[in-house]
């Protein structure tokens, strides 16, 4: 233990325990007298007498100096075991720190000489409001003890959680001459609430987002459904009039002219479109599997090179670009961290985007650039495309929306797929558009 720690323990044990009181070895009257201890009259004792009296209070003494000793031993193994266990300091009364045990030093990453004669706000981290101080001071200093969890924040920057427990030592009139705080380390426990909470969140935002695809899905689903079972119901009953017809067929003859319009249009006509929304159906469902799976295939994280991934992009879309007589420019792109994989089949479907909804009237032109800022690597692809109306902007990332179905083909699945995607690998995607101007699709990643 440094000399330091050892003086400032004294003074914690000085305080911790009471003087034994002294023998009252006084003349006649006097202080023991007016306290009510009987005088006695040494005067009047004989020499063997006096002899007999020193030689029991010395024997008092022994003993009483004897359990103070036994009563300090027992303190120094409480305080030793509380050293052990936790983190321990204490203040004066004006809050200066008089006593830090190592622990203290270690979680704070100061050294003892930087804290002794200092004050707690060495350590604070700013996280608590001043109410939350001036209430923790207002409960000390009148004699309370104080029970909290004090976020702070060490020497090299780094932040830790203490739950504390301040402890007033008070003089005889009940006034505090020192507080002892002792704390135990729960950054650990702190940091699995806030990751607990953060789960929580985002299980309530994947089950706002899950009721949003069952809806969308369930009124997709809707329209080719009723479809099928409006012509199912008019091919039934093209049959019930053929088999009338038939029926009524005299001596074998088959009546064409009454079967013709069944059998060249009802029929054929309803087959079509059943079929047509059977094939719907059939996509809307394959699509809803094909994102569905997203979140159980295994990411491969590693650095990526956009500058390559892009090229070989470009290079596998060459024959629609040069048929589209697009101008693509990529500036410098920065690396990033992600699945290779999937985070180019996001640039894929948005060059692929570039490429569909380009505006008829004027030459595709699409820049590709990227910036790193702080730890997150920031692209966008821009086109001079037809453009995205307001309105249409937040729902694009919806499963199955699309703008113009009859325009142009599509799943409506490309951007809700590319959210996913990214989200997965702590990354975003937004828009920003101008109808009839153009639109940039920004994505976000972990940089390299
Ligand atoms: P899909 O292209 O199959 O419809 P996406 O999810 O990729 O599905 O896109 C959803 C909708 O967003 C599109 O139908 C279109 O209306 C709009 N959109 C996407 N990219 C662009 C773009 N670059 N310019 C204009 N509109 C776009």
């Amino acid at each position: 233990m440094a000399r330091d720690a050892r003086r400032a323990s004294w003074r914690f044990l000085r305080f911790s325990c009471r003087r034994a009181p002294a023998p009252a070895l006084r003349g006649r009257g006097g202080a023991a007298h007016s306290r009510g201890v009987n005088p006695v009259d040494y005067d009047a004792l004989s020499k063997e007498e006096l002899i007999a009296r020193l030689k029991s209070f010395e024997r008092e003494q022994a003993g009483s100096q004897e359990e103070l000793l036994k009563a300090l031993k027992e303190l120094r193994d409480v305080k030793a075991a509380l050293d052990e266990h936790s983190i321990v300091a204490i203040t004066d009364a004006r809050g200066r720190i008089t006593y830090v045990n190592d622990k203290f030093c270690a979680i704070s990453k100061y050294a003892r000489e930087e804290l002794l004669g200092h004050d707690h706000r060495v350590i604070n981290s700013r996280y608590h409001s001043k109410d939350f101080f001036r209430d923790l001071w207002s409960t000390i200093a009148h004699g309370r003890v104080w029970q909290g969890e004090i976020k702070n924040r060490a020497k090299d920057g780094s932040y830790y959680w203490v739950d504390t427990t301040i402890y007033p030592f008070l003089d005889d009139q009940g006034r505090p001459v020192q507080y002892v705080a002792i704390r135990t380390d729960i950054t650990q426990r702190k940091a699995d609430e806030a990751e607990l909470e953060r789960f929580a969140s985002d299980l309530a935002e994947k089950n706002k987002e899950l009721e949003a695809i069952v809806y969308t899905v369930s009124h997709d689903l809707r329209s080719p459904l009723v479809n099928v079972q409006g012509f199912g119901r008019m091919l039934q009953r093209a049959c019930e009039k053929m088999q009338v017809t038939m029926a009524a067929a005299q001596d074998g003859v088959v009546p064409v002219a009454a079967l013709k319009q069944p059998m060249e249009e009802t029929i054929p006509q309803s087959l079509r479109f059943i079929n047509a929304g059977v094939q719907k159906m059939e996509m809307l469902l394959a699509g809803l599997l094909r994102y569905s799976r997203l979140g159980r295939v295994t990411l491969n994280i590693a650095p990526v090179d956009m500058n390559a991934m892009v090229a070989a992009i470009i290079a596998a879309m060459k024959f629609q670009l040069n048929e589209a007589k697009a101008e693509v420019r990529v500036a410098a792109l920065p690396p990033c961290v992600g699945d290779h994989d999937q985070i180019s089949q996001v640039f894929a479907n948005l060059l692929d985007n570039a490429l569909k909804y380009r505006a008829p009237d004027r030459r595709l032109q699409v820049t590709i650039a990227g910036e790193v800022k702080g730890q997150t690597a920031y692209y966008s692809v821009r086109d001079n495309g037809i453009g995205i109306p307001a309105a249409h902007q937040p729902k694009i990332f919806e499963i199955f929306h699309r703008l113009n179905p009859e325009a142009t083909a599509g799943e409506g699945l490309g951007l809700t797929i590319a959210q996913r995607v990214l989200e997965r690998q702590r990354g975003r995607i937004w828009v920003e558009s101008e109808e009839a101007v153009g639109s940039t699709f920004h994505v976000t990643l972990p940089a390299s």
